[in-house]
């Protein structure tokens, strides 16, 4: 494997470290890219690498992507990612996560964790055994905290709603044709939302009894995963899977608006340049997709002052990304720069860089 500080997603990061307990078979690698704006936030993923430079790649690469979230949804953290790499079994023991733990606590509060791809609530309790630098902690009901999901997709909403009165000069989702990629926490959470303001839906998902138990409830309408990347519509909204955003699927996209919350939607750095030359509006990923992170934070933040945080004001500020997606589109519009392009510019400035 080449030097990991030669790899292209290498940007600058503060901290890159190897942890392996033998004792329990641990092995995890924390990237901490940024602590400008205060602890590295991030959560962590439990994967299978079949090549561990895929590994290395996704921790440089998640912990970058968490500094731009965290900094455009005006949180105090900084950006961070833990990845555990995981046996072809997937096998996850306590005595693993107790390890991970006693890591994390070795930092000092420069990285604190939460739930990403293959990690539970009850995995962070777990891990909060051995450490205090843990968020996405079970709360009481009305409490900031809890599941992110919800917060995610509320954001979601709200992005499409200015997404669409942007780019289409409609202030309601009435008869808006939304396709939607994806159906579970975070897409049918969307769906939900939308189809109680009057939208008309297409939903999608490699599990399709589950899109048909959500189209059956919602009165929506239903397309195969393959084909819901090309539905003829005024949104295509993708809360699946990363990088569907390459040559072909935009080639694909039949809709003027892409605004869902996946993570790294582009493929590649070309991406958003051609979603423009094809006059799509994009909502760039990590400013539409932060009402979980802003959940977990706040969540985290009242906990460690002793203080208490409400839902009330997680939605109060997952409210302000409608404002900053139109920010970016704005001044995209006045530059002729993609959105992705301004965002990054965006959240570069905000953390120093
Ligand atoms: P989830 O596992 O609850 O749902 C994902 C759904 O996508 C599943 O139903 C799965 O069957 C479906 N799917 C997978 N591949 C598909 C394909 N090719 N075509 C259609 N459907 C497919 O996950 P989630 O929490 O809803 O997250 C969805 C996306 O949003 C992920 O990219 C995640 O990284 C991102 N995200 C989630 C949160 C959050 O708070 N949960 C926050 C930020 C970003």
């Amino acid at each position: 494997m080449a030097a990991f500080w030669t790899l292209p997603d290498f940007d600058d990061h503060e901290l890159v470290q190897l942890v392996h307990d033998r004792a329990s078979g641990l092995t995890a690698i924390f990237a901490i890219h940024s602590l400008h704006r205060g602890p590295g936030g991030g959560g962590t993923r439990f994967w299978h690498y079949a090549d561990p430079e895929d590994a290395m790649r996704d921790a440089l690469r998640l912990s970058r992507g968490m500094s731009y979230k965290n900094a455009m949804a005006g949180l105090p953290a900084g950006g961070a990612k833990a990845v555990i790499l995981a046996g072809p079994e997937r096998h996850k023991t306590p005595a693993m996560l107790a390890a991970f733990g006693d890591a994390i606590e070795a930092l000092g509060g420069r990285y604190v964790t939460a739930e990403d791809v293959g990690m539970s609530e009850a995995d962070m309790v777990t891990i909060a055994a051995r450490t205090s630098y843990v968020s996405g902690l079970p709360v009481a009901a009305g409490s900031a905290g809890g599941d992110p999901g919800p917060y995610t997709a509320y954001g979601i909403y709200l992005g499409i709603r200015a997404a669409v009165a942007h780019r289409l000069g409609q202030d309601s989702m009435a008869g808006v044709h939304v396709a939607i990629q994806g159906t579970g926490s975070v897409g049918g959470g969307v769906a939900r939302l939308l189809a109680a303001d009057g939208a008309r839906l297409t939903l999608a998902d490699i599990d399709t009894a589950r899109a048909a138990a959500l189209a059956v409830e919602l009165g929506a309408a239903q397309a195969s995963a393959d084909a819901i990347m090309a539905t003829p519509c005024d949104v295509f909204s993708p809360n699946a899977l990363g990088a569907i955003l390459d040559d072909a699927g935009i080639a694909a996209l039949n809709a003027p608006i892409v605004a869902g919350g996946a993570n790294n939607q582009l493929a590649g750095p070309g991406h958003g340049a051609q979603l423009m030359e094809r006059g799509i509006l994009y909502a760039p990923d990590y400013a539409i997709n932060a009402g979980g992170i802003i959940n977990v934070t706040l969540e985290y933040n009242a906990s460690h002052a002793g203080e208490s945080c409400s839902a009330e004001e997680v939605r109060r500020q997952v409210e302000e990304i409608p404002g900053r997606l139109t920010a970016i589109w704005r001044e995209s519009d006045a530059s002729g720069q993609t959105p992705d392009a301004v965002a990054d510019a965006m959240a570069r400035k905000l953390i120093g860089r």
